[in-house]
């Protein structure tokens, strides 16, 4: 059996991470690892073009032979739009039966693939800040030489100077901002109009960061606005940490073996044991390191070191941001063709500062030009004929904000692992509105309405932010982890993703949970010298 110095489950976001922390010195990144269809047809048009050309077929594409792309018609799932089109299902293959969960409040979906959930993520990279970091035993200063490198190794973009940059911090390496979709476009000139108006309501807006190239990066062009990041995860001018493990791979800075299943490690004096179910033979296997980082994202690391704790009493803290959707339409709008070329993601971001919150809400806001139609169809309170003419007309019309809520650890509000190996998850709702009235009022004002009752508030698990299990500790108890990232108990072990997270700030956790992973494994590396 070959021993490595360190082997790293996961190739998502925090996989990622922590192998680019670790120079000269031996990897094995272990994964599930399922690929997308290599042979996927991307047009060379956007979306719209082709779809307007006789030529070109995009029900491969759009829909899909099994209809994977009209699963949200008539509400039957829940799953994310960006996670249900044929080319992008296999971000979520397989997912309950190789790690099946039985969840009250919760809706979950998770990664076996090569890159993760991230194959499929808005992009939207955020620093946390030191009052976002309360609560962790770490400061922004140790996470800022890692966000740094990260910046220059991902590539992103975003504004050097709006009403946004004192929030979102550093802007050095950071690539001019996205062009503006024409709603968000028309959203933007109008605050910057009427900014006394919107900061006296609490809302400030500016440019997100996104890991979207406008310029190129070395071999990886800018994005092109074809928007298609719906249907095809293989734009490499959008940041996916598949992007780095394939190029970690071919300079040999880590060995890759996909197909495993870790279902067991045991910390022992002399390294760390995995066993891993090889998915191919059905076969356990067993993979040797002096050190073992976990990165299988929050559930499937908790999972992991309850299976190896055989702690099956063991109640584990969840957190989750809370999300809520709100609709605005600008009638000014209503009827206008679709745009040729536009970028289907988050366009502007969005903080509210003010009575109505304990701390800063954080939210993106979008156009609805990225999702199918069809995606939304049914929540026009309208007949489906009345529906399907008003969605024509309406849609170009309309942007919608969602808002992020903080969490903190709650009794009840909890991940176990029952008998039979299954993943328990529990999670209570919050009532949740003040904000979205307030902003649906202050839109008012620029012409963009809305009403409370079309707004949104789909239950825990739907913003993909899972957090908390094995919270980052100054004194750690069992099960949770010290500042250097090391489970308590495991000498060995060290614990990467956003189970790590003692709470949740309103930002979006992945590029902390990058940065903190490069962090602790840089200091895992160190440990070996
Ligand atoms: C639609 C969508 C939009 C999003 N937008 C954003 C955004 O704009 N900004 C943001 O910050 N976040 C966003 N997120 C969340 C973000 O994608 C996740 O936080 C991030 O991908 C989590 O990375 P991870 O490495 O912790 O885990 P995952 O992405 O879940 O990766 C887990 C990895 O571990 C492997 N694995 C799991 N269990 C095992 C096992 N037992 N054995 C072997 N391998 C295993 C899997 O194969 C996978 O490679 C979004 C998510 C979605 C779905």
């Amino acid at each position: 059996m070959a021993s490595f110095d360190v082997i790293i489950i996961g190739s998502g976001a925090a996989g990622v991470g922590a192998a680019l922390g670790i120079e000269d010195r031996s990897v094995l990144m272990l994964d599930c690892g399922f690929e997308g269809d290599p042979s996927a047809i991307i047009p060379n048009q956007s979306r719209v073009e082709a779809l307007r050309d006789p030529d070109q077929d995009l029900f491969p594409l759009l829909i899909g032979d099994k209809f994977e792309g009209a699963a949200l018609i008539g509400g039957r799932s829940t799953m994310s739009p960006k996670l249900k089109s044929p080319r992008m299902r296999f971000i979520t293959k397989d997912w309950e039966t190789l790690s099946p969960v039985d969840a009250t409040g919760f809706d979950t979906q998770m990664s076996f693939s090569l890159g993760g959930l991230a194959n499929a993520w808005g992009a939207g990279v955020y620093r946390f800040s030191d009052k976002e970091l309360q609560g962790f035993p770490i400061t922004s200063a140790d996470l800022t030489p890692f966000y740094n490198r990260l910046t220059k190794e991902i590539g992103i973009s975003g504004s050097t100077g709006d009403d946004l940059t004192p929030f979102f911090g550093e802007t050095a390496d950071l690539q001019p901002p996205l062009k503006l979709n024409r709603g968000p476009a028309r959203i933007y000139e109008s605050y910057q109009r009427n900014r006394p108006h919107f900061h006296q309501r609490g809302f400030r807006l500016g440019r997100s960061r996104v890991a979207v190239l406008t310029e190129r990066f070395g071999d990886r062009e800018a994005y092109n606005y074809k928007n298609l990041e719906f249907f095809t995860p293989n734009d490499s001018s959008i940041y996916s940490p598949a992007i780095t493990v394939r190029k970690l791979i071919k300079s040999n800075r880590i060995t890759y073996c996909g197909g495993f299943l870790a279902e067991r490690y045991v910390d022992r004096p002399a390294g760390v044991m995995v066993s891993a179910r090889n998915l191919r033979t059905g076969l356990v296997e067993q993979f040797h390191a002096k050190r073992l980082i976990i990165a299988a994202g929050c559930l499937n690391t908790a999972k992991l070191v309850l299976a190896s704790a055989e702690a099956g009493e063991v109640s584990l803290p969840l957190l989750d941001n809370l999300i809520s959707y709100v609709p605005l339409i600008n009638p000014s709008l209503v009827g206008l063709p679709s745009e040729q070329r536009c970028f289907g993601m988050v366009q502007l971001n969005l903080i509210y500062t003010g009575a109505k919150a304990a701390e800063t809400i954080q939210g993106s806001l979008y156009d609805l030009s990225g999702p199918l139609r069809s995606d939304f169809l049914f929540d026009f309170p309208l007949s489906f004929k009345g529906s399907l003419l008003v969605s024509k007309l309406v849609t170009p019309a309309m942007c919608l904000i969602q808002f992020f809520y903080p969490d903190d650890p709650v009794p009840g509000n909890s991940v176990s692992l029952n008998a039979s190996g299954k993943l328990k998850i529990n999670y209570a709702g919050r009532n949740l509105g003040s904000i979205e009235r307030e902003a649906i009022s202050a839109f008012r004002r620029i012409g963009w309405f809305g009403l409370p009752q079309l707004c949104k508030y789909p239950r825990a698990g739907n913003s993909y932010h899972y957090a908390g299990c094995l919270p980052m500790r100054r004194e750690p108890g069992p099960f949770e982890t010290a500042p250097n990232g090391q489970l308590s108990g495991s000498p060995h072990t060290y614990v990467v993703d956003s189970a790590v997270f003692a709470r949740l700030p309103s930002k979006n956790l992945t590029f902390t949970s990058m940065a903190n992973a490069m962090r602790v494994a840089a200091g895992v590396a160190a440990s070996l010298a």
